[in-house]
C-alpha cells in the first residue's frame, strides 16, 4: 500500500487524477513535475505541499521558483531533475503519468531505488520494456500498471502463480472515433476529429493513438513486456461500450475478465491500494442499464498502425523503439495539422523499413534508434 507519491507528469490527465485520488486516500505528495504547465503545478504545490516541483522547461522552472517563493517547495528545472523527483527517498510509489519516452529514465531511476512504479507511462515499456522488467526483478521494485487493460489483466492474474496456466490476454478496444469508417473517410479526418474518444478524456497523444488503433498496438507490445509473453498470446478485440476492460483465457478453458464503468480513477486507485482495495466514490457500473457489451474483430485494414506495431514487436530488438519514437514524432505533426491522418502511419513504416534491428539493445541503442526514427520523419515529412 501506498502512503507518499512522487507524481512525474501531475499537471496531465493521468496526473491530475492521480491527485483526486491521492486527496481522496489521504496520500502525501513528495514531488510533483510538468514540463511547461507553471499555473498548475502552483496551484497543485499549494494544495499538496510537495517537497519539491521540477518544470523540465527551464524557463517555466524560472517562472515557477518566483511564485512560489513563499513556500516550502523546492523548484528544479531541466529534464535530469525528472530523475532527481523520480528518487526522492520519501517517496514509495513513483507514478509515471508523463507522455512520451521521456519517461524512460526517471522510471529506471525510480525501480533502481526500488520504488512501487504505478506506470501509466506506456511508451517505456514499448520502447525500453526488456531493460525495464529486467531492472525490476533486479531491484525487487513492483511495477503496477495503471493503463485500464493492463490493470484489468494484472486483477485478473491475481491468484495466478504460473504463467504457463495463462493461454492467451485479450485486450479490448474501444475502437476510437473512426470505428466503422472505410480508409476513404478515415484519411480525411483531421486533428479536431481525432480527438474526440467517445468513452474517455485523455491527453492529445494517447487520444490521436486511439484514433488511429496504435494505442491498442503499443498496448499489445506493453502487455506482452509486462506479462513476458509472445506475441501470439496477445489477442485484442473491440469492445465499443469499454465496461469490459480486459480478459485472460486460462489453459483450462476458464477466462475471466475485470469490468467496471470507464474511469482512469479506477485503475489508479488500485495502483494505490494494491493488494488491498478499499471504498470508492466513483460511479458504480449497474449490469441492468449499461448498453450491451458486444466484441468484434479490429479492422486492421483501415487502421494499418494496429498490424505495424505487431509487426514491430514480431522483429523485437530496437524495432519498438522505432515504433514509438516515429510514432510520437508524427502524432506532433499531425497535432499541429501538418501532415494528414495516414501519413501517421506512412512515415512510422518509412521509419521502421530504413533502420536496421539491434537486438537485445542495450539503453544507449534504444536511445539512438528513437532519435533516428525522428529524424526520419523529420526529414520525410517536408519531402
Ligand atoms: P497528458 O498529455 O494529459 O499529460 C502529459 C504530462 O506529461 C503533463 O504533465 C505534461 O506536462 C508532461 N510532459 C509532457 N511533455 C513532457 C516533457 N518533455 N518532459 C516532462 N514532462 C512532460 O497525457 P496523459 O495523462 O493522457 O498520458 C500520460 C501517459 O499515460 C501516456 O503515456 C499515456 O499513454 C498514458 N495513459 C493515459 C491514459 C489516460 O486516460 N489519459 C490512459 C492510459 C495510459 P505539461 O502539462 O507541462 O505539458
Ligand atoms: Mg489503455
Amino acid at each position: 500500500m501506498t502512503n507518499i507519491i512522487t507524481i512525474l507528469g501531475s499537471t496531465g490527465s493521468i496526473g491530475r487524477q492521480t491527485l483526486d485520488v491521492a486527496e481522496q486516500l489521504g496520500l502525501t505528495v513528495a514531488a510533483l513535475t510538468a514540463n511547461s504547465s507553471v499555473e498548475r503545478v502552483e496551484e497543485q504545490a499549494r494544495k499538496f505541499r510537495p517537497r519539491l516541483a521540477v518544470m523540465t522547461n527551464e524557463t517555466a522552472a524560472r517562472e515557477l521558483a518566483v511564485r512560489l517563493k513563499d513556500t516550502d517547495t523546492k523548484v528544479l528545472g531541466g529534464p535530469a531533475a525528472l530523475e532527481e523527483a523520480a528518487v526522492l527517498p520519501e517517496a514509495d510509489t513513483v507514478v509515471t503519468a508523463v507522455v512520451g519516452m521521456v519517461g524512460l529514465r526517471p522510471t529506471l531511476a525510480a525501480i533502481s531505488e526500488k520504488k512501487r512504479i504505478a506506470l501509466a507511462n506506456k511508451e517505456t515499456l514499448v520502447c525500453a520494456g526488456e531493460l525495464v522488467m529486467d531492472a525490476a526483478d533486479k531491484s525487487g521494485a513492483e511495477i503496477i500498471p495503471v493503463d485500464s487493460e493492463h490493470s484489468a489483466i494484472f486483477q485478473c492474474l491475481q491468484g495466478c502463480g504460473d504463467r504457463r496456466e495463462i493461454k492467451r490476454l485479450i485486450l479490448t478496444c474501444s475502437g476510437g472515433p473512426f470505428f466503422g469508417m472505410n480508409r476513404t473517410e478515415a484519411g480525411r479526418m483531421k486533428k479536431a476529429d481525432a480527438l474526440k474518444h467517445p468513452n474517455w478524456k485523455m491527453g492529445p497523444k494517447i487520444t490521436v493513438d486511439c484514433a488511429t488503433l496504435m494505442n491498442k498496438g503499443l498496448e499489445v507490445i506493453e502487455a506482452m513486456r509486462l506479462y513476458r509473453l509472445p506475441l501470439q498470446q496477445v489477442d485484442v478485440v473491440i469492445h465499443r461500450q469499454s465496461i469490459v476492460h480486459s480478459l485472460v483465457e486460462f489453459r483450462d478453458g476458464a477466462v475471466l475478465a475485470q469490468l467496471g464503468t470507464p474511469d482512469m480513477r479506477l485503475p489508479i486507485r488500485y495502483a494505490m491500494t494494491y493488494p488491498k482495495r478499499g471504498e470508492t466514490p466513483a460511479e458504480p457500473l449497474d449490469l441492468l442499464t449499461c448498453p450491451p457489451l458486444t466484441f468484434a474483430e479490429p479492422d486492421r485494414e483501415t487502421f494499418p498502425c494496429l498490424a505495424l506495431a505487431e509487426e514491430a514487436a514480431r522483429r523485437g530488438g530496437t524495432a519498438c523503439a522505432v515504433l514509438n519514437g516515429a510514432n510520437e514524432e508524427t502524432v506532433q505533426l499531425f497535432l499541429l495539422d501538418r501532415i494528414g491522418f495516414y501519413d501517421i502511419f506512412r512515415l512510422t513504416e518509412k521509419a521502421m523499413a530504413a533502420l536496421p534491428v539491434v537486438k537485445a539493445p542495450s539503453l544507449e541503442e534504444i536511445l539512438e534508434a528513437d532519435r533516428a526514427a525522428r529524424e526520419i520523419v523529420s526529414k520525410e515529412h517536408l519531402a
